[in-house]
């Protein structure tokens, strides 16, 4: 059984008597960084010169600075840039700034685990990862609950880092919910193959081919939309619940038989043999050395699928339905429906 904590297991005290510094203002940076402030803890956020976060910063009544200020005066920095852009922000503005016994937390271990950032063995290194959007975590903390936390520790240079740790995934609301034990490896590896073989990667295919193979027999996009994209979220949710038993329990008996029948015939075993080669790709760092290459050069591969992406029939038919519903909730405040 994984080794689990809560609010009890950890002293808020820790992360309140240190100064934070939340490197970036994006997902996960305003929710860490809000969350902190809210539970009496001396945050800073640093972000790059004319960045269009500091408005949005400021706004919130957070202090702000550059990323190089923020990390000299904090005891721990707490890196929230995209996965792509953390090694040459550390290079260039984190590294020669840090204090000597300042402690680098993260909130994925892409960086560590693939080598890309090597913090110096003062540094205590750890990993506070919400499983879940940062706008959820925000959301949850607000409500008075939290997003379920991972929690990791690769360099114990002050013997203190996992009480540090703890004391932040507390302030964040996170042991409101849980936190669990994990590692660096094992966080990054089962976070890149679940998004990649099934929350993202494996859903979104399985949705464009459910929506072509009906419109292409000749049925309305629109009903098809509703079949194989709308109405996974009320599955998801019953399993979320309940796991796939409560699901099943829940639909039709007919529904219930179909799945266990044509269920193994689309995803057949050929499949899970995919996804073995997903995995080793993951293990092996071909995926990530893939990923940096073509930032590196200004994601010409990554722009081009995106654009392909965005272009698959499904998402005009979405579109255009989600405009007619009435119960529609409020999207969220940074995403355009239909913008790249
Ligand atoms: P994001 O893309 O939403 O935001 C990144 C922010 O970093 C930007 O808003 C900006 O303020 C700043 N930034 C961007 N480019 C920069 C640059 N070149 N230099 C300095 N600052 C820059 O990122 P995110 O999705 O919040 O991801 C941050 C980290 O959290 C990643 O390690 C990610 O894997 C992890 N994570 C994200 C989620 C999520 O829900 N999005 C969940 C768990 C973990
Ligand atoms: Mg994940
Ligand atoms: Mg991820
Ligand atoms: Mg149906
Ligand atoms: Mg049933």
């Amino acid at each position: 059984m994984a080794e689990l904590f809560y609010d009890d297991d950890a002293d808020l005290s820790i992360i309140q008597s240190k100064k934070v510094a939340i490197v970036g203002y994006g997902s996960q940076g305003h929710a860490h960084a809000l969350n902190l402030r809210d539970s009496g803890v001396d945050v800073v956020v640093g972000l790059r010169e004319g960045s269009a976060s500091r408005a949005k910063a400021e706004e919130q009544g957070l202090a702000v600075a550059t990323v190089a200020e923020a990390v000299k005066a904090a005891d721990v920095v707490m890196i929230l840039a995209p996965d792509q852009v953390q090694r040459g922000l550390y290079a260039a503005d984190i590294e020669p700034n840090l204090k000597d016994d300042a402690a680098l937390l993260f909130a994925h271990g892409f960086n560590i685990r693939f080598g890309y950032i090597k913090p110096g063995t003062g540094h205590d290194v750890a990993m506070v990862a919400p499983k879940g959007p940062g706008h959820t975590v925000r959301r949850e903390y607000e409500a008075g609950r939290g997003v379920p936390v991972i929690v990791a520790v690769e360099q114990d240079a002050s013997g203190q880092a996992w009480d540090l740790a703890l004391s932040y995934a507390k302030a964040i609301g996170g042991l409101r919910a849980a936190g669990i034990k994990t590692t660096f490896t094992e966080e990054t590896e089962t976070d890149l193959f679940g998004e990649q073989a099934v929350l993202c990667g494996g859903v979104s295919q399985l949705i464009q081919y459910g929506f072509e193979t009906l419109t292409e027999a000749g049925y309305q996009p629109e009903v098809a939309y509703f079949e194989v994209l709308h109405e996974l979220k009320l599955i998801v949710d019953l399993m979320w619940e309940g796991g796939i038993s409560k699901q099943r329990w829940s639909v039709s008996d007919t529904a219930e038989y179909g799945d266990y029948v044509s269920g193994p015939r689309v995803i057949d075993a050929h499949v899970k043999e995919n996804m073995k080669a997903v995995l080793a790709d993951v293990q092996s760092g071909a995926f990530a050395d893939r990923f940096i290459k073509d930032q590196d050069a200004g994601g010409p591969e990554f722009k081009e699928l995106r654009a392909k992406g965005e272009q698959h029939a499904i998402e005009p038919v979405g579109r255009e339905l989600r405009k007619l519903f009435a119960w529609s909730s409020a999207p969220d405040a940074d995403y355009v429906d239909g913008q790249v």
